[in-house]
C-alpha cells in the first residue's frame, strides 16, 4: 500500500462522530457496505479498506446513495463487464471528512456529490474540452465503482493507468476521491434530494441541452422511472410541452402531479395523431426496444436519443430516418459542468426525484421493486442504517 499520509492536512472535524478520528497516519481507512461477490448473489454486507485520501483528495463520510438501475444492470453482470466483488452506487452525497494539502475548492464538512466519475485522463481531447464522460485515454474514465471503463485487458498494451482493477462504490459509510471530481450540493437541495440527480439528473439534462431543447419545443420521454420522471421535470421546466410514454397504465394518472401529458406506449392511435410533432424524444428505456414507432412522431431534422438501453435496439427503419432527415443518437451520463450545472437548474427550479428513503438492508428487495416497475421513482438508500447491519 502506497503510504499518502503526509499529504493530509490536520483538518479533522472533530465535531463530525464519523470522521475515523483513531486512524493513525499510516493506517487505511476501515470502510464497511454491501456488495455482491457474484452475478447471481444478492448484496450483502461487505467489509473492506480504502486508501487514504492524497495530497489531491478528500474522504467522505457517505449520507446517501440513489439505486440506480445501472446499478442493478451491474451487478448482474448484464454488460458482460463486471468486476466482482461489485459494491455499486453513483448517486452519492456526503460530507467531507478530511481534504488532502492541495485540496482549496473544498473544505472539511462540505456537503459533496460524487457522480459516475472518480478519475479521467485529463490530457486527451474530450477530457481538454471538458468531457470527462467520454475521455479517450487508455481506460477511458475511472468509474465510481467497477474500475476503469476500459480494463487493463482490453486498453492499448494492456496498461492500467489507474493503478486499480476495481473500485468501490457509494453503497458503503465512506469514500476517497480526487477533489476535482466533487460536485457542490446547492443548500436548496436537500441531500438525499440531491443524490439522484448526479446521474438520472445529468443523464437526461445533458442530451437537451446538446440537442438544443428550448422553450416551446415538444419533448417525448419514452419510459417513466428514475431517469424518465427526472427528465420530464427538467424539459418542461426548460419551457418545452413534455409528453411521457408509458407501458403503465397507473402511471398515465401519476403524470398528473408533474403537469405533464402521458401516453401508453402501445396506443397505436395516439401515437398516429402524434407523428411528426416532436422536437425531441429521450428513451430511458432499460431493454432491447423497438424505437421505429417513436421515430416517426419526430419532426424533420429532429433527434431520437437513446440513454436507456446500452446494448444492440431492434433494427431502425431507416427509411424513416432519411425521408426527413432525421437522427438517431446515444449519451452517456454527463461532464462535470453539466452535473454541477443540473444541481443547480433543479434547485433554481424547485424540481428534483421523487424519492424513497430505504435501509441498506433492503437494498435486494428494491432491486426486485425497480425490475417489476413499482418503484417511484427513485430509492435512496439512507446510509446511516449501515450501523443496524453490524
Ligand atoms: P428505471 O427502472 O427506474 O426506469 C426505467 C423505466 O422504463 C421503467 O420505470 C418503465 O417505465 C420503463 N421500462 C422498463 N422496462 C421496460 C421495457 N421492457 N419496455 C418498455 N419500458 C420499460 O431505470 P432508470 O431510470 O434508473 O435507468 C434507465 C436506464 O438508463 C437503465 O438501463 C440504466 O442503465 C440506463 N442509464 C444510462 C445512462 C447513460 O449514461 N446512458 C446513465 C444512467 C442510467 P414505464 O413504467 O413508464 O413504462
Amino acid at each position: 500500500m502506497v503510504d499518502r499520509s503526509s499529504d493530509i492536512t490536520e483538518n479533522l472535524d472533530v465535531n463530525n462522530e464519523s470522521a475515523d478520528s483513531t486512524a493513525t497516519e499510516t493506517a487505511p481507512l476501515r470502510a464497511v457496505g454491501y456488495a455482491a461477490k457474484h452475478s447471481f448473489s444478492n448484496l450483502k454486507r461487505f467489509e473492506f479498506e480504502r486508501e487514504r485520501a492524497n495530497a489531491n483528495e478528500v474522504e467522505l463520510e457517505i449520507l446517501y446513495c440513489g439505486v440506480c438501475h445501472s446499478d442493478i444492470h451491474q451487478v448482474k453482470n448484464e454488460w458482460s463487464n463486471t468486476v466482482y466483488p461489485c459494491l455499486p452506487g453513483h448517486e452519492i452525497v456526503g460530507r467531507i471528512t478530511r481534504a488532502g494539502s492541495a485540496v482549496t475548492e473544498h473544505r472539511v464538512g462540505d456537503l459533496v456529490g460524487v457522480g459516475c466519475m472518480i478519475d479521467s485522463c485529463g490530457s486527451c481531447g474530450p477530457c481538454q474540452s471538458g468531457d470527462q464522460n467520454y475521455c479517450e485515454g487508455p481506460n477511458s474514465w475511472l468509474a465510481t465503482y467497477n474500475g476503469p471503463m476500459i480494463p487493463a485487458a482490453k486498453a492499448p498494451g494492456e496498461i492500467n493507468t489507474y493503478g486499480r482493477d476495481n473500485t468501490y462504490g457509494g453503497y458503503s459509510n465512506n469514500l476517497v476521491v480526487k477533489a476535482d471530481f466533487l460536485l457542490k450540493i446547492p443548500a436548496a437541495l436537500r441531500p438525499e434530494v440531491a443524490a439522484p440527480i448526479l446521474c438520472a439528473g445529468v443523464t437526461t439534462y445533458s442530451p437537451m441541452k446538446h440537442w438544443g431543447v428550448k422553450a416551446g419545443q415538444k419533448v417525448g420521454i419514452l419510459g417513466f422511472g428514475g431517469l424518465g420522471h427526472l427528465a420530464c421535470q427538467i424539459a418542461k421546466a426548460m419551457g418545452a410541452e413534455v409528453t411521457v410514454f408509458t407501458r403503465t397504465e397507473e402511471k398515465l394518472d401519476e403524470a398528473g402531479k408533474f403537469q405533464i401529458n402521458a401516453v401508453l406506449e402501445n396506443d397505436e392511435k395516439a401515437l398516429d395523431r402524434l407523428k411528426s410533432s416532436f422536437d425531441f424524444i429521450l428513451s430511458t428505456i432499460p431493454e432491447k426496444h423497438d424505437i421505429n414507432p417513436f421515430i416517426e412522431l419526430l419532426k424533420r431534422d429532429c433527434t431520437l436519443c437513446v440513454v436507456g438501453a446500452l446494448e444492440p435496439l431492434e433494427p431502425v427503419n431507416n427509411m424513416q430516418v432519411a425521408f426527413h432527415r432525421k437522427q438517431v443518437a446515444g449519451s452517456l451520463i454527463g461532464n462535470l459542468a453539466d452535473t454541477q450545472e443540473v444541481l443547480e437548474f433543479c434547485a433554481k427550479h424547485a424540481i428534483g426525484p421523487e424519492i424513497e428513503l430505504i435501509d441498506i438492508a433492503d437494498v435486494n428487495d428494491a432491486y426486485d421493486k425497480v425490475e417489476k416497475g413499482e418503484v417511484r421513482f427513485r430509492y435512496v438508500i439512507d446510509m446511516a442504517s449501515l450501523k443496524s447491519t453490524e
